[in-house]
């Protein structure tokens, strides 16, 4: 296994077979020589195409090169999970394999790493070639999560980003299985920097976060940081009534002036009204307990199909069979 590398990148890969060749290129053209060591992890998150394929032969004949492969997709949150895992480096770079994010800017993560930083995210300043749509409805976001957590998740940040050796205990740590990564990194907390670049459009391939995923991800983004929408009900159900006792004294005021005011359209209005509101509120219930549910079935978070140096374990993570756990437990 050979001394720690200095770094470990770990590359989430779901059909990207055209990107590891020339991902794996600009690495050890951006690495070699400016850090001590490094290794690059892939995670094959249930390709269907010779991303393994690509993988493995490259882990062949370049030991830096290993690669993890998940029994089926998994999602990508748990594909970095599983990369920092396994990772072996004192820090761990996280970076998307079509090469939006440019490996050239590591060193530059790297540098701020050894002024002391334990996070260094790389914040883009420019989006190439992502649809205006994307580019809105991510600055929407961002800036909603920010208004509606008590993370400090930086702007326009993906995963891109390094983690230092503490930063990467820490996470080890977290047992969770909705995962929002850049969020978690943020809440661990310790000294934190940005270094600004600009984001290419992809190289090959297509995006795999279609609109339907995009939500799901935003979603969780919003639930596991926040009881916001719980508070929701509350604020409405308060607003409401406040409504209703004004409506009342209205209703009232008029009996008593002799005019009579028919009420059908605004019966009908504030049935429908607060049916749908009621409904909204149960879905958004719903979005929790789901999770909730999700956390206590402990299932595994990922199942490792094969690894390149066969030393990753099939179940990685699964929680309470963890060493001593038996001993400290009753
Ligand atoms: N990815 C993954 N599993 C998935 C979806 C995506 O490992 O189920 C990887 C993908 O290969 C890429 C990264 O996650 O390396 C980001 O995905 P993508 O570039 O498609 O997202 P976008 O940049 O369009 O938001
Ligand atoms: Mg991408």
């Amino acid at each position: 296994m050979g001394e720690r590398p200095e770094i470990s990148v770990v590359v989430p890969a779901f059909n990207e077979e055209a990107n590891v060749v020339p991902m794996v290129e600009r690495l050890v053209a951006a690495l070699d020589g400016v850090v001590e060591g490094f290794e690059i992890v892939f995670i094959d998150d249930g390709s269907k195409d010779r991303t393994w394929a690509e993988v493995a032969a490259l882990a062949e004949r370049d030991r830096r090169v290993r690669g993890v492969r998940f029994a089926r997709n998994f999602g990508h949150q748990a594909a970095v999970t599983a990369g920092i895992d396994a990772a072996r480096g004192t820090a761990v770079v996280l970076i998307d394999a079509d090469l939006q994010d440019p490996p050239e800017v590591i060193p530059e993560l790297v540098a701020k790493w050894r002024e002391g930083f334990e996070v260094v995210y790389a914040q883009r300043e420019a989006r190439e070639g992502e649809s205006w749509f994307k580019k809105t409805t991510a600055a929407f976001f961002y800036r909603t999560l920010r208004a509606i957590t008590n993370v400090d998740i930086p702007l326009d940040t993906g995963d891109f980003r390094l983690m230092g050796p503490r930063a990467v205990e820490a996470f080890r740590a977290f047992g969770e299985r909705n995962r929002f990564i850049r969020g978690l990194v943020s809440w661990v907390g310790f000294e934190q920097a940005g270094v600004r670049y600009r984001r290419h459009a992809r190289n090959a391939g297509e995006t795999k976060y279609p609109l339907k995923k995009m939500i799901r991800f935003a979603i969780d983004g919003i639930t596991s940081f926040s009881f916001l929408p719980l508070r929701l009900a509350t604020w409405l159900g308060f607003a409401v009534s406040a409504l209703a006792f004004v409506y009342i004294v209205v209703v009232i005021g008029l009996k008593l002036a002799g005019i009579n005011w028919p009420g059908y359209t605004s019966l009908m209005a504030s049935i429908l009204f607060l049916g749908g509101v009621q409904l909204i509120m149960i879905g958004i219930l719903g979005e929790y307990l789901g999770r909730v549910f999700d956390e206590v079935k402990q299932r595994p978070l990922y199942l490792v199909g094969e690894s390149t140096d066969g030393t990753v374990p099939v179940v990685g993570r699964a929680r309470g069979r963890e060493r001593g756990d038996d001993e400290a437990g009753r």
